[in-house]
């Protein structure tokens, strides 16, 4: 039966708008053979056979996942992608108003994603279903409570395994756009004015770590959504749009409050800033906990000017990183604020509470920390 709660869509043709983008991870292509060597010989459920092909294998809580999202008849639709929509019809075995309504509803539950060719194809990876799948808009508590559940079980595990993975980590700290010292050459992808004025769509979503994480106090509706991204959100209705100039007030707000912009750690595109903290999100805590690698610093580091600072303390507070501490000073002065190198990611919000002037970022690594 179509979901009764799905609002009806028409199909996707070729040449229209592409909702084929939310946060990929981006493994390399040999990655998924390499996870498919883990799959056992016995016979499997339809919603273990799609985990599979997300390169989860072996995750006890995804299939239930999958099950409490798609019933068997959107299974049987997610098993025939990814192709056109005739390919999917013949695969499936529906078609006319009744695929489109089985179609209409796994989009809407963030299941599915169309690409500008007009193919239909399911979420590549935990990240985008992840993503997707939270902000569907009639999720019952306990599916919210399953994700938190997989976040804080299985999903180190599988972050472990990622991390092996990539080339480079999936995600990059943006620093906050007052940091950077005027000497440095900003690019445009690590300056979050030019992402926004550069943008013709903006929307704003709620952050799906928080939502179901629930551990800190910060704002839910702070995840700003870029071009593609944020028209894929509003097709969806799980967005609001803004404009340049709501955003970067939104931008400040999360400065002012201690959020760590987060963006794509590629210089082609920037299709969202996450305002992360580290209680909640999906990369800080396995990072600051484990040391798992799927967040990139930005190319800029903290700078401490020792004529400046008066060593109130307020730095090492703000850092999510824990990079600043105390030094203890001469004499018994106050002593002043030190930062580690290794443990900054140039995220610049310790320069938001430092009234003294006394840090700024200067740039620490080359344009091509940026991957192309
Ligand atoms: S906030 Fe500024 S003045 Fe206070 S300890 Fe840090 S660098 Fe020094
Ligand atoms: S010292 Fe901490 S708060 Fe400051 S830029 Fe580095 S990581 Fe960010």
């Amino acid at each position: 039966m179509p979901n009764p709660g799905a609002p009806r869509r028409s199909l996707f043709k070729a040449g229209e708008m592409a909702y084929d983008w939310i946060r990929p991870i981006y493994l390399p292509r040999d990655s998924h053979y390499a996870t498919r060597r883990l799959l056992t010989m016995t016979e499997k459920s339809v919603y273990a056979e799609l985990t599979d092909r997300m390169m989860l294998t072996g995750s006890a809580i995804i299939p239930r996942l999958l099950e409490m999202l798609a019933d068997d008849r959107e299974a049987k639709v997610l098993m025939a992608m990814p192709g056109m929509p005739d390919e999917v019809a013949a695969a499936s075995g529906f078609d006319g108003d009744a695929l489109e309504d089985l179609l209409a509803s796994l989009f809407h539950k963030g299941l599915i994603f169309y690409s500008s060719s007009g193919k239909v194809r399911m979420c590549r990876d935990v990240a985008q279903l992840h993503d997707a799948t939270i902000l569907w808009p009639e999720a019952p508590k306990e599916f919210l409570d399953l994700w938190q559940a997989f976040m804080e079980t299985e999903w180190p595990g599988f972050a472990r395994m990622i991390e092996a993975f990539l080339p480079q980590p999936f995600t990059r700290v943006v620093p906050v756009e007052a940091s950077i010292d005027a000497k440095n050459q900003i690019l445009s992808t690590e300056c979050v004015r030019e992402i926004v004025e550069s943008a013709d769509k903006l929307a704003v979503t709620n952050c799906t770590c928080r939502l179901i994480a629930g551990k800190c106090d910060h704002p839910l509706d702070v995840c700003l959504q870029v071009g593609r991204a944020a028209e894929y959100t509003l097709a969806r209705g799980t967005g609001k749009e803004v404009d340049a100039a709501e955003a970067m007030a939104m931008l400040a707000r999360c400065e002012a409050e201690g959020l760590i912009h987060v963006t794509m750690n590629t210089a082609k595109a920037n299709h969202f800033i996450c305002n992360c903290c580290p209680d909640c999100c999906q990369t800080m805590p396995v990072l600051l906990e484990e040391g798992i690698k799927l967040i990139a610093p930005s190319r800029y580091r903290a700078s401490i000017d020792g004529e400046a600072c008066i060593g109130c303390g307020a730095c090492v507070e703000r850092c999510p990183f824990d990079a600043l501490t105390l030094d203890e000073g001469a004499n018994g002065e106050t002593g002043l604020s030190m930062v580690n190198e290794e443990k900054c990611f140039g995220c610049g919000l310790c320069r938001v509470v430092c009234e003294s002037e006394a840090i700024a970022l200067r740039e620490a690594r080359p344009p091509e920390h940026i991957p192309a």
